[in-house]
């Protein structure tokens, strides 16, 4: 007999089975359906014993001191600020759009406040952002819109940016200055030794059970258990009773090059040519010393693993009724990307896990203040 069923061992699921466990003596069992823990942030050793994020480049950034003080329980880290390089006109440049972008792709020599003028002269004003074309044409013009965006959303999500909502294309800032960093956050590092081994030292606790490869479907006809913690897609839990949920799926080319370095950046983006939209060399991100390097391609498709909720109006509305569903359902608790249907980072996920436990345990402080004792 367990406490609690948590069906997902991703960020949302791993938090949630450490605090029931640690902090309230639950007994928890956590499942997944894949062959191991940490959901998209998984990493493993490839066949040349290079360190490799299965599912796609995962850097973790935060701005909250107290979600970075508690991921720090269960790992050290390696200071990491991440850069990201975009192929544009023969070139790779900075992106987010800087002052050496602009400078290098048009053979200019502008200053901070020439940028400014300039940018104002090419942007379209705009009364309301609503969609990801509204915000990044009203900041930098049409131009350069097509050369860094329309294409590379096109890709990634299969739709226009005048069809995504504005959250889409504003994770990604437009700066006066030369600071090439692709996050700007307070805290911006990789745990030490993996995501992977982070999740191990998270999960190990006499009071979690974990069990792989199996689905919730199965477990739950087999297993006692008093309260059900759910990660997955929140339409697929309520058996696509509304119709599904459009969530955007990626495949992933992983490569081994016989060379110590592949490409100039840890992340090289290609907005308007091939399949993919970007390549990731690992070692970049890993600090890992090696003879050989490891990349990723990224292919958006359409089906697949629910990788991506794509936020849009009527995405939007077709969750309203699932959450509907879910607060007439209030013995099972939807947490994460996937079952609260939002285009969350790690960082997120975290916090809103943590004001879950608090919650489920009484205490009524937001996540930011979570006791760290
Ligand atoms: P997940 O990690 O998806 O975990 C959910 C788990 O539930 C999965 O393992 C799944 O197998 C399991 N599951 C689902 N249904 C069932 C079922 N019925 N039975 C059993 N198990 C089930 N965030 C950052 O902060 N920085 C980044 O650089 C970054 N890069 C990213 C790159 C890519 C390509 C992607 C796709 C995401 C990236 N993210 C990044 C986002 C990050 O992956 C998520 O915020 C985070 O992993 C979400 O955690 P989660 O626990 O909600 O979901
Ligand atoms: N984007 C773009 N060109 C780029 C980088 C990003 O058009 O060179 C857009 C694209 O729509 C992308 C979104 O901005 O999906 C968010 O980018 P981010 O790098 O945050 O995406 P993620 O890492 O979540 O895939």
């Amino acid at each position: 007999m367990f406490d609690y069923l948590i069906v997902g061992a991703g960020f949302a699921g791993s938090v949630l089975a450490e605090r029931l466990a640690r902090g309230m003596n639950k007994r928890v069992l956590l499942i997944d359906r894949r062959n191991h823990i940490g959901g998209n942030a998984y990493d493993c050793y490839d066949a040349h014993g290079l360190l490799i994020h299965q599912y796609g480049p995962h850097i973790f950034h935060t701005n909250s001191e107290e979600i970075f003080r508690y991921l720090s329980r269960f790992t050290s880290w390696r200071q990491y600020q991440h850069r990201v390089r975009a192929c544009v006109d023969g070139q790779l440049v900075p992106i987010p759009i800087n002052l050496d972008t602009l400078n290098s792709l048009y053979g200019l020599g502008l200053t901070p406040a020439a940028m400014k003028d300039y940018l104002a002269s090419v942007a379209e004003k705009r009364d309301t952002i609503k969609t990801s074309e509204d915000v990044v044409v009203s900041s930098v013009g049409r131009e350069l819109y097509e050369k860094f965006f329309r294409g590379y959303t096109r890709k990634q999500w299969g739709l226009d940016p005048a069809e995504l909502d504005a959250q889409v294309t504003a994770r990604v800032p437009v700066r006066f200055n030369r600071d090439d960093r692709y996050f700007t956050d307070t805290y911006q590092a990789m745990p030490a030794r993996g995501f992977t081994r982070m999740f191990e030292n998270m999960l190990d606790h006499e009071n979690i059970r974990i069990l792989l490869q199996a689905d919730y479907r199965e477990v739950a006809q087999e297993v006692e258990y008093g309260e059900l913690i759910f990660t997955g897609p929140i339409d697929e839990y309520f058996d696509y009773q509304y119709g599904p949920l459009p969530y955007r799926s990626l495949e992933f080319k992983h490569e081994t090059h016989h060379r110590p370095v592949f490409q100039a950046a840890p992340v090289v983006n290609y907005p308007n040519e091939y399949a993919y939209t970007r390549i990731t060399e690992f070692k970049y991100l890993t600090g890992q010393e090696h003879p050989l390097t490891s990349i990723v391609y990224e292919f958006p498709q359409a089906e697949g693993d629910p990788y991506y909720p794509i936020p849009r109006p009527d995405n939007a509305a077709l969750y309203r009724q699932y959450h509907a569903l879910a607060e007439a359902t209030p013995e099972v608790h939807f947490v994460g990307r996937l079952a609260t249907y939002r285009y969350y980072n790690m960082d997120q996920v975290v916090g809103q896990a943590l004001t879950l436990f608090n919650k489920l345990s009484g205490q009524k402080r937001p996540a930011r203040a979570v006791a760290l004792a």
